[in-house]
């Protein structure tokens, strides 16, 4: 997998402070994407094991405290990303007690594959839907478009 940013302290995706991260790849094309530079999965920096470390490290960071880990991009549930985001967030549940994980997919809940959902029981909460511009509102919390859904997983 690559990703092309990575925020050890972030505000806005998702509530509380929060790290984010986000991930190359997405399928969808939506138009009016707000990222359309993370489309193509070559693009970007490798996510390696150091990355993977980093992020387990700013979580537990006792100076400034994340509420959570935020997953976004791009498409965390792009299908060659799926194995990288469930490492990830197997070693988050593992290593980070009391944090949550919130993720942003454009897949739709009911359509995920089986390797896409074997991510679902580290995930809090579930941001589903591709972004429509008819359907935009930037008073929304959390999402772009209206029929974008904030599903409580946990
Ligand atoms: S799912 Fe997100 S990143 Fe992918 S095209 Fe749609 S808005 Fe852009």
């Amino acid at each position: 997998m690559q990703y092309h940013q990575y925020f050890p302290i972030d505000v806005v995706n998702g509530p509380g402070t929060r790290c984010t991260l986000f991930v190359s790849g997405c399928e969808h094309r939506c138009p009016g994407c707000y990222n359309p530079g993370t489309w193509n999965p070559e693009s970007g920096h490798p996510f390696d094991e150091a990355m993977v470390e980093q992020i387990l490290n700013d979580l537990n960071d006792t100076r400034i405290r994340r509420r959570g880990l935020s997953l976004s991009g791009g498409d965390p549930l792009f299908p060659e990303n799926c194995a990288a985001i469930e490492n990830l967030c197997r070693r988050v549940r593992e290593s980070c007690p009391g944090k949550d994980i919130w993720l942003w997919t454009g897949y739709l809940r009911e359509n995920l594959t089986p390797a896409q959902e074997r991510i679902l029981p580290y995930v809090d909460v579930l941001v589903d839907g591709p972004f429509i511009a008819a359907e935009a509102d930037p008073a929304l919390a959390f999402r772009g478009s209206h029929n974008q859904r904030i599903l409580t997983l946990a």
